[in-house]
């Protein structure tokens, strides 16, 4: 089909590649609502024989009247039996007609264990599709990406079998993995400095540092930098700081550290790397500085911007990377999960303030369940309808409910949105949080019934010192790389000869291992295996903290009778009334316990 390019309303494509996908994206969000009425009717349809479809007879109709008031809203919860007949290698068809090819394991836990999402084949093409769409969008706003490389640190993680023989793993390692990304098409707007070798490899560290050693090679032909999540490219930050003495050797000699042992890595690595004393010797200037303002731009003197998600939790780390890249703009790109690929940004240099997700109605069918901001609770749902994509309002708060290809039936995501406006007939999506997450520093995302289960674990241990915990809160320090968790406690000690005893101090320790073993397996996987969050600390805060605490809130205006103690804290006021009443720090003497195996129950 012949395209005019200069058609497209979000500006002159880059290319007729891109003309076709912005073409696309035009096309879906002008006609969303007969889209998201064609996907319904498709996912029913297809779908009508599971087992899951016939349990609430819809007796064959594919119409949204009839689905919304047959099935209910659910949560992952309400599918466990579910989910546990597939895994455990139920190959009937319990919630989709396609097979389920496998799980994609989401940073979401439930009872302490990733969730697992159930996946078909073709969702990779859906995803696949929403991919193609994000450079066509990117070339609109920054031009001449086709004239240099990304440097992107992409990492595949460990991968399980379910007792059926199903494989379980993130959604990212299925794509990684996946022929549609290893025999990617080769194009110019989208060229990586890290050779597929480096992506795939399972040793993080391995693969890590031939990523690093070769965007460093081209440093000159970087573009733009980026990682799935900020914290990443913070971890990469870090890792340049621990290891660039070793990088800029193997580049002075032009051979590859004997750390890298990976037979495929070696190879690869090995044909590109030659001796580069001049290049060595930059590095070591520049990294030898003991200030690393603007490294980023130093190292990388041609990056236009960082691709790393900087909206919900990540936003933390904004002032961090500013300092490290010298205030590079930061673009946000897409909104997604491993239960469904959701939508992008169309405007992907706006300030991360600003970013608002539109949804493409083709991956999925949405519906929207309004969410109340300013009840006493804090927050919730208000009981009224779910509404359709095309009808959220502009300025209202959501929680994303979805019903995807892959059998998932009105299915409470967890994330609540904002509705900013619209492109065309499809809404745009302000990200405001991930209900339920108290503390989250990489893709862990800790609740408050988590926390307080870790707390209590914890504190039996002071039974024998005769202390206990009164009081407690927390919070995510995000100023160390990688973050960790920050554990205030306020303490009842019976007799005070007892807590200034060296083995209260060693016990105190002990309760910080305790507690990073109560808490779910992605907190202990970034701990373990991926190095993404540090040791927790417990800071003992002086008696009578914690009412101070409350007088500070009162007197800005909270009630009395309503009060209830942050489980979290954030608001730098109190950050400071508490440190300064900090009697003693702890943090966890070594590695909680975590392995790549499930606990099928
Ligand atoms: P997972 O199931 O582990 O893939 O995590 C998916 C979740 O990550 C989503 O439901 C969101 O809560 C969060 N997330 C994904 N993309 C973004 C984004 N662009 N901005 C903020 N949060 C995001």
């Amino acid at each position: 089909m012949a395209v005019d390019s200069s058609l497209s309303p979000l500006g002159p494509p880059a290319c007729d590649k891109d003309a076709k996908a912005l073409q696309f994206i035009e096309e879906t969000t002008r006609n969303a609502d007969a889209v998201q009425e064609r996907v319904l009717s498709e996912i029913l349809a297809r779908n009508a024989q599971t087992e899951y479809l016939k349990r609430f007879e819809l007796g064959g109709a594919t119409d949204r009247k009839t689905f919304k008031s047959k099935l209910p809203v659910i949560t992952y919860e309400d599918l466990q039996p579910e989910i546990q007949r597939i895994a455990n290698g139920d190959r009937s068809p319990i919630l989709s007609a396609h097979p389920i090819s496998e799980f994609l394991t989401s940073s979401g836990t439930s009872a302490g264990e990733r969730k697992l999402m159930p996946t078909i084949q073709e969702e990779l093409d859906r995803r696949q599709l929403l991919y193609s769409l994000l450079m066509p969008v990117m070339n609109l706003c920054v031009p001449g990406l086709d004239k240099g490389k990304g440097l992107y640190f992409l990492f595949v993680k460990s991968e399980t079998k379910t007792p059926g023989g199903l494989l379980a793993r993130p959604v990212l390692t299925s794509y990684y993995k996946s022929e549609h990304f290893k025999t990617r098409p080769y194009d110019p707007y989208n060229v990586y400095t890290s050779p597929n070798e480096a992506i795939l490899c399972p040793d993080s560290f391995q693969s890590m540092y031939a990523q690093m050693l070769c965007g460093l090679l081209e440093r000159e032909k970087v573009l733009r930098l980026g990682a799935v999540f900020a914290s990443g490219l913070l971890r990469a930050i870090r890792f340049l700081q621990l290891n660039w003495q070793q990088l800029a050797e193997d580049i002075r000699t032009g051979t590859l550290s004997s750390k890298i042992t990976d037979p495929d890595l070696k190879s690869c690595i090995g044909g590109i790397l030659e001796p580069d004393p001049e290049l060595a010797d930059f590095m070591s200037k520049q990294c030898g500085k003991e200030n690393w303002d603007g490294i980023l731009t130093r190292i990388w003197p041609n990056t236009k911007y960082l691709d790393v998600i900087v909206t919900g939790a990540m936003a933390q780390y904004i002032p961090t990377l500013d300092y490290y890249s010298g205030g590079l703009p930061m673009a946000c790109t897409m909104y997604a999960s491993s239960e469904c690929y959701f939508g992008l940004n169309l405007n992907p240099m706006c300030k991360p303030s600003e970013v608002s997700y539109t949804i493409m109605p083709n991956m999925a069918y949405f519906e929207f369940l309004p969410y109340e901001t300013n009840s006493v609770s804090g927050g919730g749902e208000s009981g009224t309808r779910l509404v359709d994509l095309v009808e959220v309002e502009v300025g209202r708060e959501y929680e994303l409910v979805i019903t995807t290809y892959a059998g998932l039936h009105r299915y409470r995501v967890g994330d609540i949105l904002r509705v900013t406006g619209f492109h065309n007939s499809a809404p745009q999506f302000h990200f405001v949080r991930r209900k339920n997450v108290l503390l989250s520093i990489d893709s862990d995302k800790t609740d408050e019934a988590e926390l307080q289960l870790a707390v209590d674990n914890a504190s039996k241990l002071l039974k024998k010192f005769s202390a206990s915990v009164v009081e407690y809160t927390s919070h995510a320090d995000t100023t160390t790389i990688p973050g960790h968790y920050v554990i205030y406690w306020e303490l009842l000690v019976k007799d005070s000869t007892n807590s200034e005893s060296e083995s209260f101090d060693s016990v105190m320790d002990q309760c910080c291992l305790t507690m990073e073993e109560s808490l779910n397996s992605v907190y202990r996987q970034g701990r373990v295996a991926d190095n993404s969050i540090g040791p927790l600390e417990i800071r003992v805060v002086k008696n009578g903290t914690f009412e101070e605490l409350m007088d500070y809130a009162i007197s800005r205006g909270a009630s009395i009778n309503q009060y209830k103690v942050p489980r979290c804290v954030n608001f730098t006021p109190i950050m400071e009334l508490l440190d300064s009443r900090v009697i003693s720090k702890h943090i966890s003497p070594s590695l909680p316990h975590w392995t790549p195996e499930r606990k099928m129950r």
